[in-house]
């Protein structure tokens, strides 16, 4: 994750702050400043959200008298682990390279593709690997769920490892893994997408220095990369939603309600959450959150952002030495694993589904 998006602020503060809002009658802007080093928020009593704010339009799904999805939480949990012990995983570390080669050799036997190119970035030419397995539906169109395995650049000479930013998420997938393969499965195919280069590689508030490149173009590169690509072969037309998970582990889990996500989408995603009596852990606040799935909400696709942005009080652990293993559990990844599933199986049982 590299950063929520701001509320009517000037552009240049974009970097440095961002906003909360919490829905009750009304719009309620709530203003944060944060750095690397510091985050402070005010404290607000305001009642959470409801998801009953978002509206299911034209939706009839149909009741699921199924057995609910099973995730395997520790599983993944396990996973985590062995990501974090390659260590720091910035691009065109050799770390990152043995993730990437970790990742491929759990889709052994899996239809895989590989975009690999290189990025103009502040510190000049980088090497982007984005990795995507695919898994045969038997409905016509594709459903992506991706997560970034990058980690931060700015902090690549630290023991940062993103345990839970970059860790978790990308873990999780490799646990759908386990889930997926060999199977047919009910309802649209589904392309896992273990996407690189999310992360801005100039760090945010360099001593007034003017940036090398306006934040607003430092970041997201590989996913970009994928979403261009795949509208210039046509696959974009095929995808029906676009699932995003990103710090999903934090033992204390809160998934935001997010205000750039499809608004039919996040319904779904709710509704998925309480069926399996997990809801108390979704959208007790709503923010607007720039992430891997904006290039995809900009071609038209319809998407959802799975992330906690409240990882440690005040969000103090995100982006620190402190985003370590100790801090996650496997329940939560079994919470967010399941409900992706959930939300799969939804869709899958949606006809049609909404447009954006
Ligand atoms: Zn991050």
């Amino acid at each position: 994750m590299f950063r929520a998006e701001v509320y009517n602020l000037p552009s240049t503060r974009r970097s440095l702050s961002f906003t909360v809002v919490l829905l009750s009658l009304a719009w309620v802007p709530i203003s944060c400043s944060r750095s690397k080093d510091t985050a402070q928020a005010n404290a607000q009593s305001s009642p959470p959200a409801s998801a009953t704010d978002y509206s299911l339009p034209n939706l009839s799904l149909p009741p699921d008298s199924a057995s609910p999805p099973v995730f395997n939480g520790e599983q993944a949990f396990q996973y985590v682990k062995e990501i974090v012990a390659f260590g720091p995983r910035p691009l065109g570390s050799g770390n990152h390279k043995k993730v990437e080669d970790f990742i491929l050799a759990h889709l052994k036997g899996v239809d895989v593709e590989n975009d690999v190119f290189t990025a103009d970035t502040p510190e000049g030419k980088l090497p982007v690997h984005n990795i995507v397995a695919k898994f045969p539906g038997t409905k016509d169109g594709i459903i992506v769920v991706a997560s970034h395995y990058d980690t931060n650049y700015p902090l690549r000479n630290t023991s940062f490892v993103g345990a839970n930013d970059g860790g978790s998420s990308s873990a999780l997938l490799l646990e759908l893994v386990n889930q997926f393969r060999g199977r047919n499965l009910e309802g649209y195919s589904v392309w896992l997408v273990w996407d690189d280069a999310e992360e801005a590689i100039e760090p945010d508030g360099s001593g007034g220095l003017p940036r090398k490149m306006p934040f607003e173009d430092d970041s997201l590169y590989g996913i970009t990369h994928l979403a261009q690509k795949w509208q210039g072969d046509g696959t974009i037309k095929k995808i029906k939603t676009f699932l995003l998970a990103d710090m999903v582990g934090d033992a204390d889990l809160n998934i935001e309600q997010d205000s750039n996500s499809t608004p039919w989408l996040e319904a779904v995603v709710y509704e998925a959450a309480t069926r399996l009596g997990y809801q108390s852990h979704f959208f007790a606040r709503t923010m607007a959150v720039d992430d891997d799935h904006i290039p995809f909400l900009k071609l038209g696709v319809p998407s959802a952002d799975f992330i906690d942005f409240d990882y440690g009080y005040n969000d103090v652990y995100w982006h620190t030495t402190q985003d370590t293993v100790d801090k996650l559990s496997p329940k939560s990844l079994e919470i967010v694993g399941a409900t992706m599933l959930e939300t799969i199986r939804i869709l899958g049982k949606m006809e049609p589904l909404p447009p954006k």
